[in-house]
């Protein structure tokens, strides 16, 4: 078994980015800029937000942090992405996920202009993305895509099984799958005999949100393991497989914390400075 690096893997790219910015700063005495929106105090979110804008920081990024009150009201939170959207020194647009139930998440992100759009969350990214010609991948499939690629993991002609549907990672994490010319399989909570399912896949990508719910039963020896859960058990992080029962079974596996995570967040610097890119004469 060997452990697929996601700290190691977004250093390299993050390193990149840097190094690219600071030669586009000298060339344009312009950086990339990234607008962050969260609304409320939901202290797994913050943490997300802080990451965020520490990483622009660190890598020379302008940094736009919005931080908002519960209570705002969705006609706030659009003419504040209005101003965002008209702002020149702003690339990118984030809003945090999840939004307070008083305001609803399709309309918000349908308001992104699609090129500040670098999760990739827009109808128009999202219609890009299936037909194969994606301008922004979402930043956690895209991520997973990066690491298998590191690690030479050969996709095509292989079982790729999904465990979860969501449109964050399990719908378009299928579709990069299905680009790669793997045949994919998407699993869900109604899905009727699982571990016959998942025993067939030679690359299983977990993203459910069910601590240790993968276990050894549920794998084929020697396939490629992807953990994307990220859960808080006693006060731990823990993903959806039993990693500790689970990786002596497979040929590669990625840890919680310092697997898919940190690939997040390099995917969305990357998107970006590609959107700055696009935004140059
Ligand atoms: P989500 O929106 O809650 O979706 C969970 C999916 O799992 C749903 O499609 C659900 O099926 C399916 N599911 C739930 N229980 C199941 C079961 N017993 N058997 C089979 N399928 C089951 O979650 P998400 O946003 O995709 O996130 C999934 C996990 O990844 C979470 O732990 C989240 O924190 C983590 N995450 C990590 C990153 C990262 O950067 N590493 C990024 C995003 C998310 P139904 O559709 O039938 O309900």
């Amino acid at each position: 078994m060997a452990i697929i690096d996601g700290k190691k893997v977004s250093s390299h790219i993050i390193e990149n980015i840097t190094t690219e910015v600071k030669a586009l700063k000298l060339k344009t005495e312009k950086s990339p800029g990234l607008a962050v929106i969260l609304v409320g105090d939901d202290p797994a979110s913050a943490v997300y937000v802080r990451n965020k804008n520490k990483t622009c920081t660190n890598i020379g990024f302008q940094s736009f942090e919005n931080i908002l009150p519960s209570d705002t009201s969705e006609l706030k939170l659009l003419n504040l992405i209005d101003e965002l959207n008209n702002n020149q020194n702003i690339n990118g647009i984030l809003v945090q996920l999840p939004l307070p139930k008083h305001i609803s998440s399709y309309k918000i992100l349908e308001a992104i202009k699609p090129e500040k759009d670098v999760d990739g969350f827009h109808l128009t990214n999202v219609g890009r993305l299936v037909t194969g010609n994606a301008a922004f991948k979402p930043c956690t499939p895209a991520g997973i895509i990066q690491l298998l690629d590191y690690y030479n993991v050969d996709l095509e002609g292989k079982n790729a099984v999904v465990l979860g549907r969501s449109n964050i990672v399990g719908k378009p994490v299928a579709f990069l799958l299905l680009e790669k010319n793997a045949t994919v399989t998407i699993c869900h909570s109604r899905t009727k005999d699982l571990s016959t399912i998942t025993r067939q896949a030679d690359i299983l990508i977990a993203a459910i949100g069910k601590p240790n719910f993968v276990t050894t039963d549920m794998v084929k020896d020697g396939s490629v393991v992807i953990d994307v859960g990220i859960n808080r058990v006693d006060g731990k992080l823990v993903g959806d497989v039993d990693y500790q029962l689970v990786s002596p079974k497979v040929s590669l596996i990625t840890p919680v914390p310092g697997g898919v995570g940190p690939m997040t967040i390099a995917m969305l610097m990357a998107n970006t400075l590609q959107s700055f890119k696009n935004s140059l004469p």
